[in-house]
């Protein structure tokens, strides 16, 4: 399973229709929040995400994309929680949210752990990494790269057996790869029995960015990109300005990068309601493209 759930896709202030940016990634057993804007523990519940968070991953820390995490680890603390939490994020990271753990007087009853993280530095995961790479803000912002391990390739027991090999324990250490030698002597090559691996997915999520070579890079041939697009053509020079893009520009990024699917988010208010204006000029650059709103649940199929 990897499914994503909008939680919030509105840019700065919440409207009556969208939250403020939140991003849940259900991945087989693990949950993990990318940017954690006010409101978004309600959203959770709105939208059965489930409140078992192993990690929060944060692109910056502009208050839009992290408050929401103060309230939300006091709720897990009442809860019961014991596990410890992950938070990972750029700078200033270390310092605020240090300052959030001991906001209010009440002891979290759980270890969070954080870790402030360079470009590069990829976090590894059950069956996955998440990588941060640069991207183009105001202040130090990373998107994050969320990269599955390559699986297996497709196991024949028609050929196995074929082959003459018994079922029981063989069967396992071909599929993982090992050759085998079966009661008789000869001996089994996996590549015999076994396809090749096949390609995990990857989804790219920008943060608030400019449009940028780093987006590009990462998102080459991804399954599904999430970027940026607070503003639409009439404002490319506020766009520019505060270092957020178009959502042409994002339709851009998706298209050199030639990814499977584009989602727009992190909407000015402007457009709270009339999104048919950004998806048009974005379809003018890219046609698998659409407009997030909250509550937009994703699922990323597996590639054949
Ligand atoms: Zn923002
Ligand atoms: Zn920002």
């Amino acid at each position: 399973m990897l499914r994503l759930t909008f939680l919030g896709t509105s840019a700065a202030q919440p409207t009556i229709g969208r939250n403020l940016t939140g991003l849940a990634i259900r991945r087989e057993r693990e949950l993990f929040l990318v940017d954690c804007g006010e409101g978004t523990q309600r959203q959770m519940i709105r939208y059965a995400t489930g409140f078992d968070v192993a990690a929060i991953f944060f692109t910056h820390f502009h208050a839009d994309h992290y408050l929401g995490a103060i309230g939300f680890l006091r709720t897990l603390s009442m809860q019961g929680r014991t596990e410890p939490m992950d938070l990972y994020g750029p700078k200033p990271g270390r310092k605020l949210l240090d300052v959030m753990l001991f906001t209010g007087t009440e002891k979290l009853a759980f270890e969070v752990r954080i870790h402030e993280v360079r470009p590069g530095e990829a976090v590894a995961r059950d069956g996955c990494d998440l990588v941060p790479y640069a991207t183009e803000h105001k202040i130090a912002s990373v998107g994050w790269a969320l990269r599955e391990h390559a699986r297996p390739g497709r196991f024949h027991p028609d050929k196995a057996v074929a082959m003459g090999v018994p079922h029981g324990p063989l069967y396992g250490e071909l599929q993982r790869g090992l050759p085998v030698t079966l009661p008789d002597g000869r001996r089994v090559e996996p590549a015999q029995v076994v396809d090749a691996p096949r390609r995990g997915r990857t989804v790219v999520v920008t943060g608030d960015t400019r449009p940028c070579a780093g987006t590009v890079e990462a998102a080459r041939g991804a399954d599904l990109l999430i970027h940026d697009a607070t503003f639409g053509d009439a404002e490319v020079d506020r766009a520019a300005e505060t270092l957020h893009a178009t959502a042409r520009e994002a339709a851009r990024v998706a298209r050199e990068a030639e990814v499977g699917r584009l989602v727009l988010t992190h909407l000015s208010t402007r457009y709270d309601r009339d999104t048919g204006t950004l998806l048009e000029q974005a379809r003018a650059e890219f046609d698998r493209v659409e407009v997030a709103s909250d509550g937009l649940v994703i699922e990323v199929p597996l590639p054949p």
